[in-house]
């Protein structure tokens, strides 16, 4: 669409609002509306003013005018607002320069596909992100809060569903066993029609849709695949309509990773390929079908998994996440088929459907940052021949520690992927897709805002062990 075609499309669809949309530094959608009077063709070549101060780790408060920039591919109607609403995702510019702001995850996004271009070794990118998340009832309409969540439970395998339960309802998944008897033990799978329904009403292709494994309500609904920076969009479309419909039943969704201990957390296994003049570059005749190039990408990912973890799984609860049993990879390592393994070659006989499926991320990661992350290093892979070594048809949950000690493991805390990107990052840096002063922002934020604040308070475990110490 060109502005000029979002104007009509605004007329069209008797539109009486604009909704200006942004991705946050941490992840988290931004939005502001201005009646449809004050919008014109205009707009997109001159922008809308903002207070840059107010988001999370950008500008400091005597620097803070900044410009959002609409991005007319963009355009859809907000299937949520009473009144009809265009919407529009937006570029974040600095009104001085006129440039990209640095701190712009999407802008990040738009010069790492920019970047895998110049490089000569692939035209595009694509990633087919599955992002899990949790249904819960929302407190605002049940009659008690989930006091479970803040209980002390010990024991192991209790058939936690996040919430008290009087009576028991029957027909509850067994504990682990979410994935996926039908109805009535599947009891959502009318809310995540829904969902589908909205998803494709915005113009997204959804593939499937299931109940997960966790019994507390655990979900996920699969997008097709898209290049970066239109994937990183469709992402954030994702998860306001996924959160949105369930607020509309009486429900509330959340993406954190690990909010139930001792079930499964939601992880967001992200798959992957390059592509040049319409070719598949993974497929191969090599391990798993797959061709050298994608072996050096998968050597890449690994090399780098430790730093790509502060975008990937950043914030302190993806790593209650990535512990053995619960199918959220610990080790990095590569295989066909092997889910307990943080890169699977999914089977697949069509060498179009070639990718390789890294599992380590979770769906508290900013989408831009996470996907251009991940690119980065496996294109550091390629350009520097990265062997990523045998690989591993093992389930690794199964290892002795003897057999697990050469096997090399995924960050195990949010402080530990923050210096390992410290150490780490020049990979990151290459064609100014990430800058220095991004790099460190994010670590001075994580540490600061989110690291910090959890380490110093008590958790209620912690009285159960100590209390009477
Ligand atoms: N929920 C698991 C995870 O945390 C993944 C389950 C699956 O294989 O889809 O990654
Ligand atoms: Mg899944
Ligand atoms: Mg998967």
């Amino acid at each position: 669409m060109t502005p000029k075609d979002v104007v009509a499309f605004a007329a069209e669809n008797k539109c009486q609002m604009v909704d200006y949309k942004f991705l946050d530094f941490v992840g988290i959608w931004q939005h502001f509306s201005t009646p449809i009077s004050e919008f014109s063709e205009e707009i997109f070549e001159e922008g809308v003013g903002f207070d840059g101060s107010s988001i999370r780790g950008w500008q400091p408060i005597h620097n803070s005018d900044m410009l959002i920039m609409p991005d007319a591919l963009t355009a859809k109607v907000d299937p949520f607002v009473q009144v009809p609403t265009l919407s529009l995702i937006c570029n974040i510019i600095d009104p001085i320069t006129r440039e990209g702001y640095t701190r712009d995850p999407r802008f990040v996004a738009k010069k790492a596909e920019a970047y895998l271009k110049s490089t000569g070794i692939a035209d595009t990118a694509y990633f087919g992100p599955e992002p899990e998340f949790f249904i819960f009832d929302d407190v605002r309409y049940a009659s008690s809060a989930n006091e479970s969540f803040y209980s002390v439970d010990s024991s192991e395998g209790i058939w936690n569903t996040g919430r008290e339960e009087f009576p028991n309802l029957g027909y509850k998944p067994r504990h682990k066993e979410g994935y996926f008897p039908c109805a009535p033990t599947d009891s959502l799978i009318d809310l995540r029609n829904e969902m589908v329904q909205v998803l494709q009403s915005v113009g997204m292709r959804i593939e499937a849709s299931h109940h997960e494994v966790a019994t507390g309500g655990q979900c996920e609904i699969d997008m097709r695949f898209d290049s970066l920076v239109s994937m990183g969009d469709t992402l954030q479309w994702f998860k306001y309509i996924i959160k949105n419909v369930a607020i509309r039943n009486g429900k509330t969704v959340t993406f954190m990773p690990k909010p139930l201990y001792g079930d499964n957390g939601s992880g967001m296994h992200c798959h992957q390929s390059l592509w040049k003049d319409g070719q598949n570059l993974f497929a191969g005749d090599g391990y798993g079908g797959l061709s050298k190039m994608a072996m050096y990408y998968i050597g890449g990912i690994m090399k780098h998994a430790k730093a790509l973890c502060a975008f990937t799984n950043p914030s302190t609860n993806s790593y209650k996440r990535l512990v053995p049993g619960f199918e959220a990879p610990v080790n990095l390592a590569y295989s066909n088929r092997n889910r307990s393994a943080s890169l699977r070659i999914p089977v697949t006989n069509n060498p179009k459907s070639k990718r390789v499926e890294y599992r380590t991320p979770d769906p508290s990661c900013n989408g831009y940052l996470a996907f251009s992350a991940m690119l980065m290093a496996g294109l550091d892979g390629i350009e520097n021949k990265i062997d990523p070594g045998e690989p591993l048809d093992k389930d690794i949950y199964g290892l002795s520690p003897e057999e697990l000690k050469d096997i090399p493991n995924v960050a195990g805390t949010l402080q530990e992927a923050l210096e390992a990107l410290r150490e780490d990052h020049a990979f990151l840096l290459k064609g100014d897709v990430f800058t220095e002063d991004l790099i460190e922002k994010w670590i001075e934020y994580k540490t600061e805002a989110e690291v910090n604040p959890v380490r110093m308070r008590p958790v209620p475990l912690e009285f159960a062990l100590y209390f009477d110490c």
